[in-house]
């Protein structure tokens, strides 16, 4: 039945793309690093003249902290008026509470984490992106029926078939699009419309490096990592909040806050991202200790050693490529379990079919870019 949806949405006219790494795109992507395999975070339109959403928000946090004595009432001062300690209890006591009975498991790795939108939420979210990114990207789309698209098609197909029907229930209509612009890098959207920018292809050399990257932007719309991420930033808002009323300043708090909170968090999604990309890949009998291949591969053409990645690792959102390495190597005896549960072929017996895939790849690949403009 997923399939049947994949085949609808595959039949439906591709339509033109995404935003570019240097673009003022109103979808913003998590880092500001080359971002290979990104959930992509939703877009948030707004009417010419409108504040932003986040902004308002702040401004009224700000407005009601002032009205209860915080550092920004230009009458407090700092110190916490007579009502701030009832209205902090009350806060707390209210948002814990929301909190915990908004908590749900992720799918495959079984981490609790809160969510409090829904998954229609999620979806429309997606679809406005969908719009503005087709929009973006319409002159450098792929046709639906080119070999390239093709092949990533099928790669991505034959992992979404493994998917059990948790997934199927939440109306996503997956669909892949390759976008000619080199940039080694994709990402997906919170309604399963995956963008994979043709400057990666080469990085995937075959159809198991590309089963790892589509695996694991798959597996980030499985773990809804868009709807935790918003979810996400709600928790933020009430710690600014209860920062501003216990007489924080509220920019700092907030920064400290998305050091704490956001950027670690990513990162957890990336890592989780990887795993559950792993074991899909491997369930799709795709061979996962090729895997580590694929990002050895992205350093490499990344010029980096590995060493420097430290700090960069620290503030990113994203794991670095050598830490990524050792984790997938980590969890490699697993997947190959997952996949000799799966009935899979030995990889060995594999690798000549998958040499021929290869081959098959190759000749794709050297097809001239836009041949077909
Ligand atoms: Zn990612």
């Amino acid at each position: 039945m997923l399939r049947n949806t994949v085949r609808q949405a595959v039949r439906s006219r591709a339509i033109p793309a995404l935003p570019r790494a240097t673009g003022a795109a109103p979808a913003v992507r998590t880092a500001t690093a080359p971002l290979h395999t990104t959930a992509r975070a939703p877009a948030q339109y707004k009417r010419f003249g409108e504040r932003a959403a986040g902004a308002s928000s702040a401004t009224a946090l700000s407005q009601l902290a002032s009205r209860f004595g915080g550092r920004g009432s230009p009458n407090g001062g700092g110190r916490l008026g007579g009502r701030a300690p009832l209205l902090i209890v009350v806060v707390v006591g209210a948002g814990g509470t929301y909190y915990v009975t908004h908590l749900e498991r992720v799918p495959t790795t079984g981490r609790l984490r809160f969510i409090d939108v829904s998954a229609a939420q999620e979806r429309q979210m997606g679809d406005d992106a969908y719009k503005q990114t087709l929009q973006e990207y319409r002159s450098r789309l792929e046709p639906s029926n080119s070999a390239q698209t093709r092949r990533v098609r099928a790669v991505a197909e034959r992992l979404i078939r493994t998917l059990d029907g948790e997934v199927t229930t939440r109306g996503i209509e997956w669909d892949v699009h390759v976008v000619n612009v080199n940039e080694k890098n994709a990402f997906v959207l919170p309604n399963g419309k995956i963008f994979v920018m043709s400057g990666i292809l080469g990085i995937c050399k075959d159809d198991d490096g590309l089963a790892t990257v589509l695996g694991h932007e798959i597996s980030h719309t499985i773990a809804r990592h868009s709807a935790e991420k918003a979810s996400g930033f709600k928790v933020l808002m009430a710690f600014a909040l209860v920062a501003e009323l216990c007489g924080l300043d509220i920019g700092i708090s907030r920064a400290a806050a998305t050091l704490l909170l956001s950027l670690p968090n990513s990162r957890k999604m990336e890592t989780e991202a990887d795993h559950m990309g792993l074991e899909l890949m491997s369930k799709a009998c795709f061979d996962p200790r090729e895997a580590p291949h694929l990002w050895s591969r992205m350093q490499a053409s990344e010029g980096g050693s590995g060493r420097g990645d430290v700090i960069k690792g620290l503030v990113s959102t994203h794991p670095v490529n050598s830490a990524r390495i050792k984790s997938i190597e980590k969890w490699l005896p697993d997947a190959l379990q997952h996949r000799a549960v799966a009935g899979c072929p030995e990889p060995s017996t594999v690798s000549g079919f998958r040499s021929a895939i290869s081959d098959a790849g190759e000749r794709f690949m050297s097809e001239p870019r836009f041949a077909h403009r």
